[in-house]
């Protein structure tokens, strides 16, 4: 893909430019076909990390041409390596523009991307964490358990809620320690069997985190049932919709 130009991207693109969005374009190093259905890309970053800061869970706006019209998708910095400005990003494949064009992806193959809007800083304090996420979120997730480890209190665990949609979900990389619990829940009804998965398990986890990244309606869900359900604090759940179902992420 070549350059892009703020007039093909429509009126995100403008709006991300008036905020201060930054631009880069990044370059497949490698590609990797991870199962049937997850790709996973290496990049040279353009100038990206050098930039800006890595944090745990750092995502990008990466714009994929649709017959001349650019549209933005999130995806996830994964394994990256500041110094040398490159990194790794995983695609779960469905039926869209971003995952069809990670699979025909080819070494030396360019696309742009704008950083804007990726935040988080990890909580302190935590007595455990409860997360809950689907192959698009998986990378999210491993950066949080890479984090965790990483940290002053390493042995902090995780109960963590996977959805799955294909038999291969389940031999994803998940960078559990011995501390951790998964779930892995086949997406049935909706994600209502995730949904009932975690409403089922409630205890008291006033002193835990969450961090809730899934489709958009059981996103909500989810993040209702861990301050409802569980009593973690509203400031301690940190939820956000990864794709919309039966609809392009626009
Ligand atoms: C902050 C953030 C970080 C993200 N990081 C990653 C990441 O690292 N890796 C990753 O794979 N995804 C990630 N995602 C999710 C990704 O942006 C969406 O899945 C996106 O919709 C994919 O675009 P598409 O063009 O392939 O499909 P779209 O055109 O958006 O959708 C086409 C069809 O596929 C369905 N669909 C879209 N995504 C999924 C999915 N994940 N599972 C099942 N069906 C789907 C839609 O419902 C629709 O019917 C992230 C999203 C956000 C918001």
């Amino acid at each position: 893909m070549s350059k892009t130009t703020t007039r093909s991207r429509g009126w995100q693109g403008a709006l991300l430019k008036v905020l201060g969005g930054d631009d880069f374009e990044l370059t497949v190093t490698r590609t990797e076909v991870v199962t049937d259905h997850y790709v996973r890309l290496g990049f040279t970053g353009g100038g990206l990390l050098q930039k800006r800061p890595l944090h745990p869970t750092m995502w990008i706006r990466m714009w994929f041409d649709d017959a001349g019209r650019l549209h933005q998708r999130g995806y996830t910095l994964v394994d990256a390596d500041p110094a040398a400005d490159t990194f790794d990003i995983e695609f779960a494949i469905h039926d869209g523009i971003a995952a069809r064009w990670a699979q025909q992806a080819r070494v030396g193959d360019t696309i742009t991307v704008t950083v804007m809007g990726s935040k988080f800083a990890m909580p302190e304090d935590v007595e455990g964490w409860l997360m809950a996420g689907d192959p698009a979120s998986l990378p999210a997730i491993n950066s949080l358990l890479d984090a965790i480890s990483a940290s002053d209190r390493p042995e902090t665990p995780a109960r963590i809620w996977m959805e799955y949609q294909h038999d291969s979900d389940r031999t994803l990389p998940l960078r559990t320690r011995p501390q951790d619990t998964v779930r892995w829940i086949p997406r049935e009804r909706d994600g209502g069997a995730l949904v009932d998965a975690v409403r089922a398990e409630a205890f008291d986890a006033s002193g835990h985190f969450g961090w809730v990244a899934l489709d958009s309606v059981s996103t909500r869900a989810v993040a209702a049932s861990l301050k409802g359900d569980y009593g973690v604090p509203k400031k301690s759940v940190k939820a956000q919709a990864y794709w919309v179902p039966g609809k392009s992420f626009t």
